[in-house]
């Protein structure tokens, strides 16, 4: 079998778990305790945030760990808006983010705030003149995420921080998907808050991280004892902790970029093998404005729920829409939001995203198969 939704989540990889299983085994100290167990277990976490502060270029007070994206997601944004709601009620987001951010914006939505959903171009990405138009003397925090989990899209990161400089509102950046594989730098972007998660880069489910620049403050989500400097309580999960910062490090060590390039060239492979055999394809993004890893293609006349199954059949794992939404009956809102009015192309697409074990030669099979596949159902159609 061969997986090719990465996007979904990574393997984790053999150096994480024998790093995890060596803390399982060995390392069984309370962080919080002034003991010799507990200590020990205090130089390990101090050690794993300093890797995931310089991966993104931030302090060692700067980096929190969760359990995971969605509750970067959540705390940034529930607690912004508490915090700020004297200073402004309006929050500026994008349609197409994951339902961690969407959920908890459409709750503040209902609850006394304004909030601002912008619309992407058939690329997946917002206009900047469409933030610009947004921004208001009351906007308090703008979430926008890094590179899209179903389409790749990429987002003006840079750009918008230029802009919130010069003003009031905080900026959320979930980078969920970007980490591991993009050079992320929190300073030079402009970036407040960010968001990643330990799974999408051959690490364990159940942590992840939030950056949050130290002249920022917002109250706690979660309540209770004082462990990550009176931010996040709840007993450190020093495995998965070790195992999060053990990943990060193969990141660094093997070279984010050499994965991109990687990533890129399977992409332009996977495309050409289509493009020679011709049948009616097209992207749904943009091939260069996009994370590498991340391919999101609409196959014209064959729909997905019919593709999907089949493509599992012949042995490869690849998706419709995203993992969090996958399995209920509902259309992607990310190809909505890019093709209002084409509801067969939302219902005729699929996601593969590459990752660190495919080969070339997967690849090619896969793009044979695919066109195996689409060629069959084109002609039991027409
Ligand atoms: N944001 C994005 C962009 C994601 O892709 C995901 C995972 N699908 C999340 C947030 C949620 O991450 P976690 O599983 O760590 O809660």
């Amino acid at each position: 079998r061969y997986y090719f939704d990465h996007a979904a989540t990574t393997p984790v990889a053999p150096e994480v778990i024998k790093v995890i299983t060596d803390s399982l085994a060995n390392d069984f100290g309370n962080v919080s305790s002034t003991n010799y167990f507990g200590q020990q277990e205090k130089l390990n976490l101090r050690q794993s945030r300093q890797t995931l502060a310089e991966a993104i270029n931030a302090n060692l007070n700067e980096v929190y760990f969760t359990s995971g994206a969605t509750e970067s997601n959540n705390t940034v944004i529930r607690q912004s808006a508490l915090a700020w709601q004297n200073k402004g009620r309006h929050l500026i987001t994008t349609a197409v983010e994951h339902p961690s951010v969407l959920r908890v914006m459409e709750y503040l939505a209902q609850n006394g705030f304004d909030v601002t959903f912008l619309p992407v171009n058939e690329e997946g990405t917002i206009e900047l003149t469409d933030f610009k138009n947004a921004l208001r003397s009351d906007t308090i925090l703008v979430s926008v995420m890094y590179g899209n989990n179903e389409t790749g899209s990429l987002m003006p990161i840079k750009e918008i921080g230029e802009i919130l400089k010069d003003h009031q509102a905080s900026f959320h950046v979930d980078a969920t998907q970007a980490l591991g594989i993009e050079k992320i730098d929190v300073k030079e972007l402009g970036i407040d808050f960010l968001s990643a998660s330990a799974h999408k880069i051959y690490g364990p489910k159940g942590i992840g991280l939030l950056y949050k620049d130290q002249k920022i403050v917002i109250p706690p989500l979660l309540l209770g004892g004082e462990q990550e400097n009176n931010f996040r309580a709840g007993t450190t999960n020093m495995p998965l902790i070790m195992g999060f910062a053990a990943a990060m490090k193969l990141c660094n060590e093997q070279n984010e970029a050499r994965w991109a390039i990687m990533y890129q060239e399977d992409k332009k492979i996977l495309l050409d093998h289509l493009k020679d055999s011709g049948i009616d394809f097209e992207i749904n993004g943009s091939f260069d404005k996009s994370l590498p890893q991340i391919l999101n293609l609409w196959f014209k006349g064959v729909s997905s729920k019919v593709l999907l199954p089949l493509i599992d059949l012949d042995g490869y794992a690849v998706a419709a829409g995203s993992a969090c939404s996958a399995g209920s009956a509902e259309d992607s809102h990310v190809l909505l939001a890019m093709y209002p009015n084409n509801l067969s192309r939302v219902r005729e697409s699929i996601r593969i995203s590459f990752g660190r074990d495919n080969q070339r030669e997967d690849v090619e099979n896969l793009a044979d198969d695919l066109v195996k596949r689409v060629k069959h159902l084109e002609r039991k159609d027409s």
